[in-house]
Order: C-alpha cells, then structure tokens, then sequence
C-alpha cells in the first residue's frame, strides 16, 4: 500500500509556486513596510496593484464563522476581503499560503490569494480573487477526482508539516516539518488536540489513554509506503462550494502535507 503524508514547503514541487504567483505579496516580509501601515490597506492595494481605479461598491457577504467578509466591485473586477479586528496577520499568512499551495496545483478551483497584512486598528486583512458561485451543488464524483488529482499534485520535500501554523477554525494548527508520520500526526495531532482537551476540560483520562494510543500507533502503519501530499486541512460543507459553471471550488483551508493513502 502507498501512503502519501506531510505538509508543503514553498520551495517544495507542492508549493513552488506561491513565490511565483504575481500578485500576492505579504507586509510580514516587509518590515519596513509593517511599520507605515496605510490607513486602509485594502482600499490601497486595490488602487494599486490590484489596477482598479475606482471601487464602486463594497457589499457584505455573510456565511462565514470568524471574519468579516466584503466583496469589492471595482472597475478592474471583483475582489473578495476578509477582516479580523482583534486577530494578527499570521491567521490569514496561513490561509494565503494554503490558498497559493492548492491554487498552484492547477487542480481543483481555489480563489488566488493576492494579498494579506496587518489593519492600522489593529486586527488583520486578507485579499483574493472574488468567486462567483453557482446556485447548483458541484458534482460530488467530480470533486472527489479533483481533491484526488490535488493530493497528487502536492509533494513535499520537506515532510510533513507547512510553512506556517494554520488554524481550523480559531483552534491553532501545529505544522512544524517532520521527516516522520507517525510521529509528526502523534505529537501535532493526536499529542495536541489531547493537550488541549486535557487543559480545558481536565479528564485525564482520556488524555492517558490517547497517549497510550500515540504511542502504540506505529505497526498500524506496518508495510505502508509512505509519502507527503497536500491535504485542505479543514473540508467540511460549509468550505465547499461550485462556481457559476458548476465546477467545485474549496475555501478557507488549514493546509499542510499529510500521509496519502493510495
Ligand atoms: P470565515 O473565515 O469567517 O469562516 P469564509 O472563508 O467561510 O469566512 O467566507 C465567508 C463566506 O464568504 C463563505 O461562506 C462564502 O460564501 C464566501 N466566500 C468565501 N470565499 C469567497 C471568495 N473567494 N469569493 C466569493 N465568496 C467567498
């Protein structure tokens, strides 16, 4: 059996491509830029290189969980932003580099990201294009070839992990690289999630037992090949949706390489 695992690194085959995408750009790597935060980030980047010269209409767009979301009708087209008043720009560096890892697969439909960076109030912006979606639901074999052809797509040089902690929904996501499955999904996954169940609700119990299961884990993966793809991170209902051709596209993913099984 062939078993495809881990998370993406920008430099991987996976992942080449979010340095290489032409407009995303971040402030983080900018420090100089981080220091001068414009008053409206948004409405700037889309003056400039988003080449709109006037925003005609902002609308909200409801249906999300944590952020605020807006659609952008400018003369250069559509964008689609997302604001979080009390939260940093790590939470949308990680969608933006999710976003970019799916996108440069070329396999399933996934907004571009363009741009992501702090608000001048504090809080955080992220930018990307706005997908417009249909009223029917995606053909639900077409978009299992589609995950199917991305998680083939993805490879990953370094392991299994991403370049950034992510998070589903507000829960962080550790990523951190590992050349080792099972002990990357025993200590990030498994470790983690029984850490914090452990801290909120205090059953140690069940964190004994996780733990014995953590370290028990390895012969379930006896004759396993094993391999890094890249994985969504976060694929429930609410983060799938069609475009107005029908064609499936993912949302709001908590992306890293994890194990494939084929
Ligand atoms: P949150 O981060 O708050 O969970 P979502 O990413 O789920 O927000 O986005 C909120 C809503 O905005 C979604 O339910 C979806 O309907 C819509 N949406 C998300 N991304 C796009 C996009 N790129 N273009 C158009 N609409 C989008």
């Amino acid at each position: 059996m062939l078993v495809h695992v881990g998370l993406l690194p920008l430099s991987s085959s996976c992942l080449p491509s979010l340095p290489r995408l032409p407009r995303l750009s971040s402030t983080k790597h900018r420090t100089f830029a981080m220091a001068v935060v414009s008053e409206d980030p948004v409405r700037e980047w889309i003056l400039s290189e988003g080449n709109a010269t006037q925003i005609t209409r902002i609308s909200p767009v409801g249906g999300g969980c944590i952020n605020r979301a807006s659609h952008y009708d400018t003369d250069a087209g559509s964008f689609f932003v997302k604001t979080n008043r009390s939260i940093g720009p790590s939470m949308f560096e990680g969608e933006a580099l999710g976003l970019g890892a799916m996108f440069e697969t070329g396999t399933i439909r996934v907004p571009k990201p363009f741009k992501f960076g702090p608000l001048p109030t504090g809080g955080s912006y992220i930018i990307m294009e706005f997908i417009e979606f249909g009223s029917r639901r995606s053909n639900q074999s077409v978009l299992g070839r589609k995950l199917a052809e991305m998680h083939k797509a993805g490879k990953s040089e370094k392991g299994f992990g991403f370049e950034v902690n992510n998070t589903v929904g507000s829960t962080p996501q550790i990523n951190t690289w590992s050349s080792d499955w099972i002990q990357f999904y025993g200590e990030h996954r498994l470790g983690y999630q029984l850490q914090l169940a452990l801290d909120q609700y205090g059953d140690s119990t069940i964190y004994e037992k996780g733990q014995r299961l953590v370290k028990s884990m390895g012969p379930f993966f006896d004759n396993v090949v094993i391999e890094p793809c890249l994985l969504h991170g976060d694929l429930w209902s609410g983060n799938i949706s069609s475009d107005k051709n029908g064609e499936p596209v993912i949302l709001d993913p908590a992306c890293y390489c994890k194990l494939k099984w084929t």
